[in-house]
């Protein structure tokens, strides 16, 4: 009898959605290369040290976030804050948004453009380390929230629909201190039916 052993981990990686280079120029393969594998992967590792033995080892990376701090904290929220990040850009995106979503950012913002303009200032303008988040609650309404450091609008009861990751990490090979080109070229790669999606998922 052969005995097979499977290596498990407690989280498993997500891979990119896409090739390493489907968002050039806008963001490098070398920029995903390091941003996936080593920064994200790397807090997924350090969670799992973490949390082995806890009773954080059987629950969920959402429900982690939800409930833990500090390190702990730390680590499963960068972990679920770089799945949705990478998750939402596309080599093809579809560059306005439709339907329920496209009503609520014109009710809310006036228009795109301007949603555009509130997320760049935001994220140009905070200090530090951090996210920048278009999120929603139950009844629809939108929200622009800024977190500094592994924060996520998922500890206020409300749903993250899309993110701009403000840490140099995710730009500086591509931009280095340019923070706010890189993010007005987030754009370019963000597809608006993935967070129509999660919108619809969130209030329909
Ligand atoms: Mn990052």
């Amino acid at each position: 009898m052969t005995m097979t052993t499977v290596a498990t981990t407690l989280f498993a990686i997500v891979e990119l959605p896409y090739a390493y280079d489907a968002l050039e120029p806008y963001i490098s393969a070398e920029t995903l290369h390091f941003h996936h594998d080593m920064h994200y992967a790397g807090y997924v590792a350090k969670l799992e040290e973490l949390v082995e033995g806890t009773r954080y080892a059987t629950m969920s990376l959402e429900d982690i976030v939800r409930e833990s701090d500090g390190a702990i904290f730390n680590n499963a929220s960068q972990a679920w804050n770089h799945v949705f990040y990478f998750e939402q850009l596309a080599h093809n995106p579809r560059h306005t948004p439709e339907g329920h979503l496209r009503r609520a950012i014109d009710q809310t913002f006036g228009s795109v453009d301007e949603l555009r303009k509130r997320i760049n200032t935001a994220a140009t303008s905070l200090f530090g380390s951090g996210w920048v988040w278009l999120a929603t609650d139950g009844d629809g309404r939108l929200y622009i929230v800024s977190k500094p450091n592994a924060g996520t609008p998922l500890t206020d009861g409300l749903t993250p629909l899309m993110c701009v990751d403000v840490w140099e990490h995710a730009y500086y090979i591509d931009y280095r201190n340019h923070r706010k080109q890189a993010v007005e070229e987030l754009w370019r790669v963000l597809d608006w039916r993935v967070v129509e999606q999660r919108y619809e998922d969130a209030v329909y």
